[in-house]
């Protein structure tokens, strides 16, 4: 049959080209270690971006050879994200959070020859140096203290290179772009591979209004680390429009983002429920006469806000809501690039209460386009669209992983038609509404029936006495298993147990779904993205 449209490969250099082409004026701004800001127009971005790939060019660098890096969120981070596919690398994002041996471990698995790496993390990279041998390391001097003679200078090289004369490595659009590994809280650490295909269509799609809504009057506040999972993708659907970008920096403490907040107020921000949690908690502390924090924040009212990474529980939404900000909740993975579903006020719920609204807000949402979503219970069926019937997540599509790096074949990762398992146990309601209510790693399974953990989590957390509350599941002779909460107080509250209870039970649980028992903790373990770390939990109170 004759073709029909054009086959011009799906390209980030085309984003790049646009950008540089349309958005020279648009500014970029950076928090530096010593909490300045620094600021670049999009016309920098782009000759920075093409002297990057012009250099890694000269260094040697051919088709497909990984480059890592091991920064925080910045402009040079954003540099390498167009930088490094289009001299033809792909970018390993490495997770700085990471235990130094696990660093070494996953940059030896990925092979990756070159590091870019902000100064101020060196004494991070001197802990792993001996497992895994860059050919060279690449300080990109974020402090702006001088580079030690034994690296290569990120400006140094910038300046050396001709942005001018450079030269696009030639590609195909399923050649590499970039990879990150997972971030091995349920098993090993597995590399995920991202297609210059794959990135474009994931942009397009998270982009569309009911999901970042993204447009060139934004200003975009990326908290959610450029090291895991693509930041969620955003560095890329900014180039794409230009936006004007606030890069935090290191400063992630609640009290550096609300002060970065007042210089330069974003439209929109994303970021994982933990931070969205410690940011309100310090806002309404400071909101008491006798607070030293008295009167030095605002909220930017009309802010959009794009929480995931975790469930979300509806007494955050509640809580930024009445502060004129609105929270979209994503669910997704490393392995699906990672915007999977989003939960957006829907046209069939116009005429919806509050609660309603609400409640659907706390749900992961329902499936982006180009996404095939369904739920598998026991049986070789797909579970009904019924709110109530629970299975695993299973996905497919063009910007869900269909491999692991170097794995030849995860066999239950995958179901024998190709579809991703997610490990994700959840319903959807006829709407299309998804509801995770677990991990298969996290079930509660009590006289024969599941508990939700994340129901109970977020039940308890609308307390308001908690700060955090995280449920595991105990060994339990009679019922098998019962659910254990762990709670973090809020600062100078207290609570007893049985005051929790009669919240569960006023919030629809039933008996037998109490908690066994509670534990009151100081801080509730996280991983290096953020989350609840249950495992943790579960070896602190094995019974
Ligand atoms: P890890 O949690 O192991 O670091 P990822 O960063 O890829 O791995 O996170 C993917 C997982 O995060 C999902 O499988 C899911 O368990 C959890 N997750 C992501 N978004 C949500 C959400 N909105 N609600 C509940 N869980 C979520």
């Amino acid at each position: 049959m004759q073709s029909t449209m054009m086959k011009d490969p799906l390209s980030l250099n085309h984003l790049l080209e646009r950008a540089g082409k349309l958005f020279g004026g648009n500014e970029i701004v950076s928090r530096l270690p010593d909490k300045t800001l620094r600021r670049h127009s999009y016309g920098e971005y782009y000759r920075r971006t093409r002297a990057l790939a012009s250099a890694l060019q000269a260094l040697g660098l051919k088709k497909g050879d990984r480059v890592a890096t091991l920064c925080w969120n910045h402009h040079a981070h954003l540099e390498c994200y167009f930088g490094i596919p289009a001299a033809g690398g792909v970018m390993h994002t490495l997770n700085l959070r990471l235990a130094p041996r696990e660093i070494g471990w996953i940059a030896g698995d990925a092979q990756d020859r070159f590091l870019v790496i902000d100064d101020v993390l060196l004494p991070l990279y001197r802990q792993f140096a001996d497992l895994h041998r860059f050919e060279k390391v690449i300080v990109f001097p974020f402090s702006g203290a001088p580079v030690p003679a034994e690296f290569a200078n990120y400006e140094a090289l910038l300046e050396a290179a001709d942005p001018e004369a450079f030269q696009y490595a030639p590609h195909d659009e399923d050649d590499p772009v970039a990879m990150c590994y997972t971030s091995g809280t349920t098993g090993r650490p597995k590399g995920v591979v991202y297609s210059h295909r794959s990135t474009v269509l994931h942009t397009l799609v998270a982009s569309l209004a009911d999901f970042w809504g993204l447009r060139g009057t934004d200003v975009v506040l990326p908290v959610t680390p450029m090291f895991h999972a693509n930041s969620w993708g955003m560095p890329y659907g900014a180039v794409m429009m230009g936006v004007k970008l606030v890069f935090p920096g290191p400063h992630l403490h609640p009290d550096d983002l609300l002060d970065l907040i007042q210089q330069e107020p974003p439209t929109l921000s994303l970021g994982v429920p933990t931070i969205w949690m410690s940011l309100i908690q310090a806002f309404d502390a400071a909101q008491a006469a006798d607070s030293p924090n008295h009167g030095r924040w605002k909220l930017p009212r009309g802010m959009r806000s794009l929480v995931g990474g975790a469930a979300v529980p509806e007494a955050l939404i509640r809580a930024f809501d009445r502060h004129g900000i609105w929270i979209l909740q994503g669910w997704g993975m490393t392995e699906t690039s990672p915007v999977c579903t989003i939960s957006y006020p829907r046209a069939e719920l116009r005429g919806a209460t509050a609660d309603e609204r609400y409640r659907r807000a706390a749900t992961a949402g329902v499936p982006v386009p180009l996404v095939d979503l369904r739920v598998r219970g026991d049986g070789a069926s797909d579970q009904p669209w019924d709110g109530k019937s629970v299975g695993e997540i299973q996905v497919r599509g063009p910007f869900i992983t269909g491999s692991y790096y170097g794995i030849a074949a995860e066999a239950e990762k995958f179901t024998p038609d190709g579809w991703l398992r997610t490990g994700d146990v959840a319903s959807v309601d006829p709407l299309g509404f998804v509801k995770i209510s677990d991990r298969t790693k996290d079930l509660i399974k009590s006289g024969g029936e599941w508990i939700s953990s994340v129901d109970l989590e977020n039940a308890i957390m609308g307390h308001a006495a908690v700060a955090e509350a995280a449920v595991i599941a105990i060994p339990d002779e009679k019922w098998s298993e019962r659910p254990l909460a762990c709670v973090v107080l809020k600062p100078g509250r207290s609570a007893a147990a049985g005051e929790f209870d009669a919240h569960l039970l006023q919030h629809g649980f039933a008996k037998w779904q109490l908690p066994e028992r509670y534990e009151f903790i100081d801080a509730v373990p996280r991983t290096s993205t953020g989350k609840f770390w249950k495992l943790k939990l579960r070896e602190r109170f094995p019974k």
